[in-house]
């Protein structure tokens, strides 16, 4: 016997601080919300893709940097202590995408587009749309080169938002063009900085020569007046990576999708080049950035693979939800079509047989089944019948049954009358149940 079970005092067991449970009814919102993204994947050509939760250290600690905020203080990270590897619980979904994609030569004909769905693990400290285990959608466009696909993977977004109901999510973009371009620019950059070093925090100080471009995306009010002085990035790149933008821009300005170019995007990993952006709102207070992707063509490569372009995004479905509440969206409710209200349990048998057949039909039915006081009446099973929110109920009377019937009864308009329906032909009046 555990120790649990044999003192009645021990501590209540809780979840990790930071790792929520998803349970009914809020479930649904997942499902709904998961349901419209798997169907705009399928609209737009993107396959799944399932890869490991846990994936070896040095896959992060390669592809995103190690003076990133994940690498240097969000990863749940240990030794396994059967074999000494270094392991990580995922905290983004790009590596391990592209690290399968190497791994199983998936780009020998040609490039491929990709989705996944699932949990991402960062130590931060919880808030308000800031979890240690959170959720994200991903897509990931691996094999192209061009802007034309940049453009796809965010209208994908916008068309996310439609589907969705949402309407105020803004897009931001910006490019950051090559390595070489960016070394030009830190130049310039750190020389602005260091002259406005007292104005630097803490964290700004220590990043100054490591990473000086993610102090740009400092959210310091104090530091606001110096990195908006900043020289820009843009102004030092050359003809492709200029050439590239534009070709975004002139996509996203063919299909009407507005955006603001805002050059201190410069996003949390260093595997971006090229096109980044993030589709931001204003609705959720201080974590309003609810998806974030961009270009990364020199990851494969880091991580020890073939040089492949790519492009992607991940967004945060909790966040994504939360704005969905915030603007008053609900998901489709998850009721049954019927609830099978059993007079007798004598009678079970022949309801289970009918309630299967009725499933087979395509008909939500909610059984009846015995709670902690035994079978119930009839005023208590008709209770439960319409708690479930049920359409109908079925009755499966002794009487009916002997006659091969079932009692229909309508449950939410009340001037309905109930009805008899054959069960031989249940497949034929069973379209009637159905909601979906
Ligand atoms: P932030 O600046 O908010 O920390 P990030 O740049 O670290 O975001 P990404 O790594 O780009 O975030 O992840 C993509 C999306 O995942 C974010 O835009 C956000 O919606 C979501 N996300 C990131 N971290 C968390 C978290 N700890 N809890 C919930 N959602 C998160
Ligand atoms: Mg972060």
């Amino acid at each position: 016997m555990s120790e649990a079970t044999s003192n009645p005092k021990a501590t209540p067991l809780v979840a990790v601080k930071g790792m929520n449970d998803i349970l009914p009814p809020d479930s649904a919102r997942w499902d709904w919300f998961e349901d419209t993204v798997r169907a705009l994947m399928r609209r737009y050509g993107y396959l799944g893709m399932r890869t490991p939760i846990v994936e070896p250290t040095p896959l992060f600690v390669r592809g995103l940097g190690e003076v990133t905020d994940i690498v240097e203080k969000e990863m749940y990270s240990w030794i396994d202590s059967m074999n000494g590897d270094a392991l990580t619980l995922r905290p983004e979904g790009t590596a391990g995408v592209v690290r399968a994609a190497i791994e199983h030569s998936m780009l020998y004909d040609g490039g491929k587009r990709l989705f996944y769905i699932g949990p991402m693990f960062r130590h931060e400290r919880p808030q308000r749309g800031r979890y240690r285990q959170f959720h994200q959608v991903g897509v990931e466009a691996l094999g192209f080169s061009g802007p034309d696909v940049d453009a796809e993977v965010i209208l994908m977004c916008r068309s996310l938002w439609r589907d969705l109901g949402l309407a105020d999510v803004r897009l931001d973009i910006n490019c950051l063009g090559q390595a070489a371009e960016r070394k030009a620019h830190r130049e310039a950059l750190v020389k602005h900085l260091v002259a406005g070093r007292e104005l630097l925090d803490a964290e700004a100080q220590r990043r100054l020569h490591s990473n000086p471009l993610r102090i740009l995306d400092t959210k310091n009010p104090a530091m606001q007046g110096l990195v908006e002085a900043a020289p820009r990035l843009m102004d030092y790149l050359g003809e492709a990576s200029l050439k590239h933008f534009e070709g975004l821009c002139r996509v996203l300005d063919a299909a009407g999708q507005p955006y603001r170019v805002n050059h201190r995007l410069v996003r949390g990993m260093d595997y971006y080049a090229l096109t980044v952006f993030e589709w931001v709102t204003d609705r959720l207070g201080a974590q309003g950035t609810v998806c974030g992707g961009g270009r990364y063509d020199g990851l494969a490569e880091l991580i020890g693979g073939k040089a492949a372009p790519g492009i992607g995004w991940g967004l945060g479905i909790e966040r994504v939800l939360d704005l969905l509440q915030q603007s008053g969206i609900e998901a489709p409710a998850a009721v049954p079509d019927v609830y099978a209200v059993v007079p007798s349990i004598e009678a079970l048998p022949a309801a289970m047989q009918a309630a299967e057949a009725l499933r087979a039909a395509g008909v939500a039915v909610l059984m009846h089944a015995a709670g902690k006081d035994g079978w119930g009446s009839m005023k208590s099973q008709f209770k439960r019948a319409d708690a479930s929110g049920a359409r109908h109920a079925l009755i499966f009377g002794a009487e009916e049954l002997a006659r091969g019937e079932v009692a229909v009864k309508p449950l939410r308009d009340a001037a309905a009358a109930q009805s008899t329906r054959a069960l031989a032909d249940l497949a034929a009046w069973s379209a009637e149940l159905r909601t979906a």
